[in-house]
Formats: C-alpha cells, sequence, structure tokens
C-alpha cells in the first residue's frame, strides 16, 4: 500500500465547501492540494497550490492532475464513474468509483442497503410511466418521491399524499428516475461519519444528533442526546456499512430512529456536514482524517474534547446581501466562526457554520440557539 507522505500533491475533485475544508487540512500537514472544479472562485479553489479551472471530464485537465498528483479525492458524490475509474488506471483514487456509484444514486443505495440487509423506510423504484400504477399500493402515503440521482439538501424531492401527487411529482421531476419512500414518523435524526483506512481499519467520531429545517441541516448536537446503545448499534452498522462498500476515506451515514429503531436514510462518501462539529471539538477533525486515509497513514484519534453544537448558516442571513455582523457572534469565546469564502449570498445556500462548544450539551444548545436567533434578524 503507498503511502503519500506530507508534501506530496493531493490532487480533489470538486472545490466546495468540503473541499475547501479539505485543503485547509492538506495545507496544514504539508501537502499541496490541486482542486478541479469548473467555478473559478470555488471555494476551495481560493486555497489551493493549483486551481485546475475546467469540466470534470476536461481530457487535458485530468491528464494534469494525473501527471501532477499523488492521490486523488473527490468531495462530491457526483462526479462520473467512468472519469474516477480512467484515473484509478493510473493513480490510487480514494474512495473507489465503486462506492462513489453506489452511493451517488438513490436507487442503487437503497437497493444496495436492503440486499445487505441494513433496514431502511420502505420504498419501491420507479423508472418509467408504468411503474406509477401501484406504487401506491406498496408504499402508504404520505410518503416522499426521491429524485435518483444529483439531489441534495432535500432538492429534488416531492410530498405525495395520493395518486395525483405521484403523478404530479413524477412530472415536476422531469420523468427521470425516482425512488418513493414512506414517510416515518421520525422520534430523531441521527449520523456517523467515520474513516476507513486501505487496511480496513476503522475509525468513528461520536453519534451526532441532527435537526434539519426545509430538507437542509441545520444544527447537529453532540454528544447525541439518544439512547447509547442505540448509538453503539449506529456505530456497527455504519462499520458494516463501509465495510461492505470496500470504502477508503471518510464516508457518514444518517439514520432515522423511528419507533425506537435504527433506518438507514443515506450514504455520504465524503465528509459531511453532520461532521463539521469535528473542526473545533474532536482530536482530529474529519478533514485531518480524510487526509489520512486518502494518503495512507495512520487514522487520527476521534475522541471528542468537548459537547458542541454546530449550527449551520443559509445565505437567508445575509440579511439586503449584507453579511452578519460577526463580532457579536465572536464576542463568546467558545464560539467558532468557518466561513466558505462565497462571494453571493442566496437563500438556502450553505455559507458558513459556527460550533458552541460548552461543558453540558445544554447549555452550548441554548448559546447556539441565541445565536442563531440574533442572526436571524435584519
Ligand atoms: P442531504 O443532501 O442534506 O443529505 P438529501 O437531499 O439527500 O439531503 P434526504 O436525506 O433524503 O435528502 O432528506 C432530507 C431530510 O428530509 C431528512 O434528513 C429528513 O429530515 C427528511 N426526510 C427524508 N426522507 C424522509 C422519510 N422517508 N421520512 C421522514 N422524513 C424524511
Ligand atoms: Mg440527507
Amino acid at each position: 500500500m503507498s503511502i503519500v507522505q506530507p508534501n506530496g500533491v493531493i490532487g480533489i475533485l470538486g472545490g466546495g465547501q468540503l473541499g475547501r475544508m479539505f485543503t485547509i487540512a492538506a495545507r496544514n500537514m504539508g501537502y499541496e492540494v490541486i482542486v478541479l472544479d469548473p467555478d473559478k472562485h470555488s471555494p476551495a479553489g481560493q486555497l489551493a497550490t493549483e486551481h485546475v479551472c475546467a469540466e470534470y471530464d476536461a481530457p487535458a485537465a485530468l491528464e494534469h492532475m494525473i501527471r501532477t498528483c499523488a492521490a486523488i479525492t473527490t468531495e462530491f458524490e457526483n462526479i462520473p464513474a467512468s472519469i474516477l475509474e480512467q484515473l484509478a488506471a493510473r493513480l490510487p483514487v480514494r474512495p473507489g468509483a465503486r462506492a462513489v456509484t453506489i452511493t451517488q444514486d438513490r436507487i442503487h443505495e437503497k437497493t444496495f442497503l436492503r440486499d445487505q440487509g441494513f433496514p431502511t423506510a420502505p420504498f419501491v423504484v420507479l423508472r418509467a410511466d408504468a411503474d406509477l400504477e401501484g406504487a401506491l399500493t406498496h408504499i402508504s402515503s404520505p410518503a416522499i418521491l426521491k429524485v435518483s440521482r444529483f439531489g441534495y439538501d432535500g432538492k429534488g424531492q416531492y410530498s405525495v399524499g395520493s395518486a395525483a401527487d405521484l403523478q404530479a411529482g413524477w412530472a415536476a421531476l422531469g420523468g427521470n428516475a425516482c425512488v418513493l419512500e414512506q414517510r416515518v414518523k421520525l422520534d430523531v435524526e441521527i449520523s456517523v461519519v467515520l474513516a476507513r483506512s486501505s487496511t480496513g481499519e476503522t475509525a468513528t467520531f461520536p453519534v451526532g444528533e441532527n435537526s434539519h429545517v426545509n430538507g437542509i441541516l441545520d444544527v447537529s448536537i453532540v454528544p447525541a442526546r439518544v439512547d447509547p446503545a442505540l448509538c453503539e448499534q449506529a456505530i456497527q452498522m455504519a462499520k458494516d456499512i463501509a465495510t461492505a462498500l470496500d470504502y477508503v476515506g471518510v464516508m457518514a451515514v444518517e439514520f432515522f430512529v423511528a419507533d425506537g429503531k435504527l433506518l438507514v436514510n443515506e450514504i455520504a462518501p465524503r465528509p459531511h456536514n453532520s461532521g463539521h462539529y469535528t473542526l473545533d471539538a474532536t482530536a482530529t477533525s474529519q478533514f485531518e482524517q480524510q487526509v489520512r486515509a486518502v494518503c495512507g497513514l495512520p487514522l487520527g484519534d476521534t475522541r471528542l474534547l468537548s459537547p458542541v453544537v454546530m449550527v449551520n448558516m443559509l445565505g437567508d442571513i445575509w440579511h439586503g446581501g449584507e453579511a452578519p455582523k460577526w463580532d457579536k457572534l465572536l464576542s463568546h469565546d467558545n464560539v467558532k466562526l468557518h466561513l466558505y469564502g462565497k462571494r453571493e449570498a442566496r437563500p438556502g445556500r450553505k455559507m458558513g457554520h459556527f460550533n458552541v462548544l460548552a461543558s453540558e450539551v445544554e447549555t452550548a444548545l441554548s448559546l447556539a440557539r441565541d445565536i442563531q436567533q440574533q442572526l436571524a434578524r435584519p
């Protein structure tokens, strides 16, 4: 197994905020980072050693990555598998094409989970008009129609209460392949972020308790205020999923807790928003861990150093396009600010996050909520 030593060059496909935080971790450890992203203002490109501003399938750009990098990773799941395979023929690509191919497509992902015996919410696959008929006899409403490819932050989803809704949703989602999923009554949502090395060693971060607003992660609370036995079960399931995928790198598994039982919601083949708390509250961050896993180094210590609440900041709080007054937020000595360097704030766009640390998780949560309310006011 080849090790890429610090001062080596890591290539990353995708230059969003996840790539940016990966780049910071990698550069901090002495690596050079080359970002491939078509956006000339990409958050990661700003901080990389080199930003290759091109489409992901541009032959010259890929050839440049192959010739310059010692290993390649990805920060989002929508890179075509054929490109990952093409790269993997020439240098280490972590995670590999198979894991990304399965997790970038809800149909593959849910079918994989079901075949491997992991519990999911009941679902049926819809690929053509004819599949709509009878779908609601297998899945009772309320249900959610989710497009199979390219959905994120609750986009590409449609609430279904009747056969007419299903028709309308199918049309609204362009007649693209979908899963129709039972809406389950959630007790709570949790996630496990973990890393798996190329030798099969795993390291799991503490379980996060997540709450969403309009389908977008709002806060992660750590430690999760959930039965420890259930957390242990979630950790074991996440490890088993990583092993079944023969995964190398950092990944996240999102779970629903419904009726006191775990259901796997989805798998992210990359560091995850619900793991941003690790930037300030664990001995190793999920991004440093990704660097270690990609480079074949020993995985870092994932111990929680302090209870923490992570709060996402969307463009909605850039009132009139103007950034919040950060001095108020930073006047608390236990609050850590992370901004992604995005030029334009739009409603629903993830602009940054902050982590609130405290000796008790409830204290962190109540301060986090106070600050959130303050930021929401113009
Ligand atoms: P992200 O990119 O943030 O992970 P996504 O677009 O992939 O989101 P999902 O994770 O499928 O979307 O759904 C987003 C949120 O919507 C979930 O975290 C959950 O709060 C709610 N949700 C989705 N599916 C269900 C369901 N079957 N039953 C109840 N709630 C659901
Ligand atoms: Mg999700």
